[in-house]
């Protein structure tokens, strides 16, 4: 079974899902033997090659169109390569441009679209495991088509490591600039912060717990205390105590850092969906009852206005008045 994988960028930088992609293409392929073929469209395409060829990738293709996404561009480009190396599964990511253009290049191609896969599997039929009801149940996805794209979720598999001297082609996509239709003209962050949660590796996550707006600030010098990001359950941001690019969870962001540490969340089933992928999850919280100790590495009942200032002081910082 042949693969081709499309890689992400932003900004100048490959996104972690690129090598991860990497590595669910590899196992696919792997399962009948097959090839594959990962592509990166737009940017420093020679410097991106270079990274992306990563253990398991037989092909890299550089497209060499634009600096950053643009819909039309890329669904032209994934559409005339797929023509080109004609892969069994098309995998893209799950990411905010990969929903942008998958739906089109799947239409465009007549494929099957699965998206938001947890795992991808082929015993000559391809099954693609998906959550649902806000992850509370798994569900397999058989294709029955012999053909197929699928959009993975970010941080649901180890990134490739390693080099192997990848076989890294140009390919000329031919754009349609008379289709294209959109231009980029600038870049501006949801919600206006500097902050993407999902690429912190420690996390320190704020709930209602903390009662009060003002008394953000002890999680916050935590935060700082720990070099970590600063991150929130939902109602810290209705309340507009944090802006929505800090939220995790289901309507919020899906993280996967090394250490989340959750300080006065409850663990409600829409909060786990987007943390329960970190490594080490670290627990504050009065209720030894609290959902989040079901999948807490580390658990502290205790209050946090006093768990909170004493971790700031371990760790050499000086707790805030709060
Ligand atoms: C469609 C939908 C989508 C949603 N999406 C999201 C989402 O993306 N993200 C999200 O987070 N939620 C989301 N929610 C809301 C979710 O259901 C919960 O309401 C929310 O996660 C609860 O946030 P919390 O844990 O901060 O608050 P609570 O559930 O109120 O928990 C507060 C916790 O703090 C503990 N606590 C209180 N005082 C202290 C103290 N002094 N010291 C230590 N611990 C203390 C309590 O024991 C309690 O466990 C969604 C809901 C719906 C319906």
């Amino acid at each position: 079974m042949s693969v081709l994988a499309i890689a992400e960028h932003r900004r100048g930088e490959l996104r972690d899902v690129s090598f991860e992609l990497a590595t669910a293409g590899r196992e696919l392929a792997d399962a009948t033997d097959g090839d594959l073929h990962l592509a990166v469209i737009g940017g420093e395409v020679g410097e991106f090659a270079d990274r992306l060829d990563r253990e398991g990738v037989d092909v890299v293709h550089t497209v060499d169109e634009g600096e950053e996404f643009n819909h039309d561009v890329y669904t032209q480009a994934v559409a005339a390569l797929y023509d080109e190396v004609e892969p069994d599964v098309l995998l893209m990511p799950n990411s905010v441009n990969g929903l942008d253009y998958a739906p089109a290049v799947a239409n465009r191609l007549s494929l099957p679209l699965v998206t938001d896969a947890i795992d991808i599997e082929s015993d000559g039929v391809l099954s693609v495991t998906r959550e649902k009801y806000g992850s509370k149940v798994e569900t397999v996805v058989e294709v029955d088509a012999d053909r197929a794209a699928v959009t993975v979720r970010p941080g649901e598999w180890p990134p490739a490591e390693g080099t192997n001297g990848a076989d890294v082609r140009e390919f000329d996509a031919e754009i349609d600039e008379s289709a294209v239709r959109s231009t980029v003209t600038g870049f501006q962050e949801v919600g206006g912060g500097d902050v993407d949660i999902t690429e912190a590796e420690v996390l320190v996550s704020v709930g209602r717990g903390i009662e009060e707006e003002e008394n953000i600030a002890l999680v916050e010098a935590l935060a700082d205390t720990l070099d970590a990001t600063l991150s929130s359950s939902r109602p810290i941001v209705d309340n507009g105590w944090l802006p929505k690019n800090r939220q995790v969870g289901q309507s919020g962001k899906q993280v996967t850092p090394e250490v989340y540490i959750a300080i006065g969340i409850s663990g409600a089933v829409q909060h786990v969906a987007g943390m329960k992928g970190a490594e080490t999850i670290v627990a504050i919280n009065t209720d030894p009852n609290a959902p989040i100790y079901d999948l807490a590495d580390y658990g502290i009942v205790d209050d946090l206005f006093d768990v909170v200032p004493a971790l700031i002081e371990a760790f050499g910082g000086e707790p805030p008045e709060v």
